[in-house]
């Protein structure tokens, strides 16, 4: 290669500023992309750093015009150096430009004034603590008595929280303030929130299950083994000690460590136990964090002033220059995967990352994607089960399984079978809670007609509206609204009605079935305010309810010790989805949920209520059954050559005019052919594709969009293919006014 692109400043605001530089005969070898040189830069020449970012045999300027490379920076390799190369590999496997690959990995710097947050903290310990609530009148003081107890539970909460749901008034916090009962502070986002409070807690003495798997991953690690591992155990089993022992193994030999939790389980709770353990080592990333404050944690991080980056897919670009350690926990959830281009999966790029520094990958989940278990039987990955909870006390629930067809063979209409309502009530005598989950919000009541069967859908997108509290109707991809329609817009007919069960329905539902409960429901509409989320769980964790209703997110994360009964309305909405993926998502969300119950020293039980109660995602979540599951999911996939046996590239193709997105479609399809035709020639194992066709959503916000899908076992067959269509030519014309995305798998 003869020239390089570079760029001279890092700090995002500039990543496009690519200059071009020759590069000297002498250095031809050696460049490559990520590399730190030094370069002649501007009128005076002056001698400045600069990155790598692409390479060239050729260049649209006039050769004589080029400044030349000066020779490769003696600085040693920076961290920069190592994102950069990091952000190459991204495009070159995951199909974006460079520069969106390189605004993913690099921090942005940005100066906006940090948002004005308070937090509300209790300053009593202890017995001193507990006299004073004692002391407070339940009827006079119950504002107070409210405040305090959320307090002693939380330690601190967010000033709105308190405001808010917990309707404190601010003239009460003052007082209690000027008491020195509670602080009222404004929020310092790098601040240790347990300043004061005992730090570098004991750790917890391992059990076997647990030191063995400690033992192995730090022995490997000394001898400079640097694996992916992965611990499969339930919630409860110890998984979190387990990867703090082995944090402060990698930490005590002077190196780094990320550790990825999804967003939605970085809870108080989660995020304490790694403060408690390793203090003011450890910072947490999340998305209250504004830009600027990001990338002064990850200047932080960069000057070695904190050990341990805690939090979601993002973490995992935290500037560490001795990292030594990447720990994802819960890697099956969706949320690891990027839905913008580079569309890039965490634990994949994880492993590279790791494989650059010299690091190790520790995986932990209950319920392992089908990828990860699948390398771990090809010996990729090493394979840990934690079978036990730690704790004893806390038992796996009794699962019975529901078949809805024979309730409605014996006139039960009713969204409860009639097993799961004798047991609500049950609970509902004992004074015991009850969680009811309802899987995808997308089917929510949506309205069609009895008499062509049409459903009423957005103009603009290819779904159905979703009927809303006040008769309204609303688009859940664009927000398009609109009134309720007295006739059918297909055919006229006067005969619509709603169909499908939301929340709010199966919400105003229990509430006429058991008039005395009390009820919550979590769902997006529920939470949309800010901290609607926390406060929703805070008040069904103080026991404000007896009954909480919601979607996939009340399974996540939170632990209710007064839960003993589970149920689950319709267990297969989500298993006749359209990707190839719907038995594994079905399977994890049932087995998650089914964990939420008997979660304290009470036994819990769990009514899944179904359709089709002989599939096996059903069987094997309600026996919480992973491998027996895994056993029945791999054929499948390897019979219809999807992945993890096969990789999969999917493009996606949208435009404003659907006949130039079909055109776009299949000068593709021509060209795979021909791929084809040539693999064919060759002897070799063809790729296969399917497609061109309408996307699984056909059109959002009058966009349309088609698809294609190619397969091959062999993943770099498929980037091949990729690399040839991203070189525009053989297809520029049908590519115009068409967006082209590539999502890899
Ligand atoms: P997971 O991450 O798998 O959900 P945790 O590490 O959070 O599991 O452990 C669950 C509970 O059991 C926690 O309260 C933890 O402190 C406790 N625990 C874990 N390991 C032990 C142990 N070896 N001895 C005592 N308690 C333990
Ligand atoms: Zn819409
Ligand atoms: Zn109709």
């Amino acid at each position: 290669m003869k020239y390089a692109g570079v760029i001279v400043d890092l700090s995002g605001g500039r990543l496009d500023k690519v200059f071009t530089y020759r590069i000297p005969p002498a250095l031809r070898e050696q460049i490559a992309v990520g590399m730190q040189v030094e370069v002649p830069f501007g009128q005076g020449n002056r001698q400045i750093d600069a990155y790598v970012i692409e390479l060239a045999d050729t260049c649209s300027y006039d050769d004589s015009q080029i400044k030349e490379i000066s020779c490769v920076s003696q600085k040693g390799v920076a961290v920069e150096s190592q994102l950069i190369q990091l952000a190459g590999w991204m495009k070159e496997e995951y199909g974006s430009s460079m520069l969106q690959a390189l605004k993913t990995v690099l921090p942005v710097r940005k100066s906006v004034s940090p948002l004005r947050r308070r937090r509300v903290r209790l300053c009593l310990e202890g017995a001193e603590r507990d006299r004073f609530l004692a002391a407070l009148s339940p009827k006079r003081q119950a504002g107070q008595l409210r405040l305090l107890t959320a307090l002693s539970k939380e330690g601190e909460l967010a000033y709105e929280t308190v405001t808010g749901k917990l309707h404190i008034a601010p003239s009460t916090l003052r007082a209690l303030e000027t008491k020195g009962v509670i602080a009222v502070e404004e929020e310092n986002p790098y601040r240790n929130p347990i300043n004061g409070l005992k730090q570098n807690e004991q750790a917890t003495v391992l059990n076997l299950d647990q030191k063995q798997i400690v033992e192995a991953v730090c022995a490997d690690d000394k001898s400079g083994v640097h694996g992916t591992y992965l611990i499969r155990g339930v919630t409860g089993s110890g998984k979190t000690e387990v990867y703090m022992a082995i944090l402060a193994h990698v930490l005590a030999s002077g190196r780094q460590a990320i550790v990825l939790i999804p967003e939605i389980a970085l809870t108080y709770q989660t995020v304490m136990r790694f403060y408690r353990r390793f203090g003011d080592k450890v910072s947490i990333l999340n998305s209250r964090l504004s830009q600027g404050e990001r990338y002064d944690q990850f200047i932080r991080a960069k000057k070695g002033e904190i050990q341990i980056m805690v939090g979601p897919r993002s973490a995992l670009f935290t500037p560490f220059t001795h990292l030594g350690l990447i720990i994802i926990d819960e890697e099956h959830e969706g949320s690891y995967k990027s839905e913008q281009s580079p569309r890039y999966h965490a634990v994949r790029v994880a492993r590279k990352r790791a494989a650059m520094a010299g690091a190790s990958v520790v995986l932990g989940s209950a319920t392992p994607s089908v990828d990860s278990f699948y390398r771990c039987q090809r010996g990729e990955y090493r394979l840990f089960t934690l079978n036990r909870r730690a704790v004893k006390e806390a038992q796996l629930p009794a699962v019975e399984i529901v078949d809805l067809r024979k309730e409605l063979e014996a006139g039960n209409k009713s969204i409860l079978s009639r097993r799961l309502a004798e047991l609500l009530k049950d609970r509902l005598q004992k004074g015991e809670q009850s969680l009811l989950f309802l899987n995808r919000r997308g089917y929510a009541g949506f309205l069609s007609c009895r008499s062509c069967g049409k459903a009423v859908k957005c103009p603009h997108c290819d779904v159905s509206l979703t009927l809303h509290r006040g008769g309204r109707m609303i688009c859940h991809y664009c927000g398009h609204e609109e009134a309720v329609p007295r006739r059918c817009p297909s055919c006229g007919s006067g005969y619509i009605a709603g169909f499908g069960i939301g929340t709010q329905k199966v919400e105003a539902m229990v509430a006429e079935q058991f008039p005395g409960a009390r009820i919550l429901r979590m769902d997006a509409d529920t939470t949309a305010a800010k901290g609607g989320h926390e406060a929703i769980l805070s008040a069904f964790a103080d026991e404000q309810a007896d009954i909480l209703i919601g979607t996939q997110m009340i399974v996540k994360g939170h632990d209710f010790p007064k839960v003993t009964l589970a149920g689950i309305l319709a267990a297969d909405l989500s298993l006749h989805g359209s990707s190839y993926e719907s038995s594994e998502r079905t399977f994890q969300l049932l087995t998650q949920a089914a964990g939420r119950a008997g979660r304290g020293k009470l036994a819990g039980q769990v009514v899944i209520q179904t359709y089709s109660p002989e599939h096996y995602s059903i069987q094997m979540a309600a026996s919480q059954n992973y491998e027996g599951f895994y056993q029945e999911e791999l054929p499948y996939r390897q019979m219809l050559h999807y992945p993890p046996v096969y990789a999969m590239m999917t493009l996606l193709f949208s435009s404003k005019d659907e006949q130039a997105a079909w055109r776009a479609a299949r000068a593709v399809e021509n060209l795979v052919d021909r791929y084809i035709g040539r693999f064919r020639k060759a002897g070799r194992k063809e790729p296969e594709m399917i497609g061109p066709c309408d996307a699984p959503v056909s059109k959002i916000s009058d966009i349309y969009r088609k698809t294609l899908y190619i397969k091959h076992m062999d993943r770099r067959v498929l980037i091949t293919i990729k690399n040839g269509l991203e070189s525009l030519a053989p297809w520029e014309e049908e590519r115009a006014g068409v967006s082209v995305q590539y999502d890899m798998q």
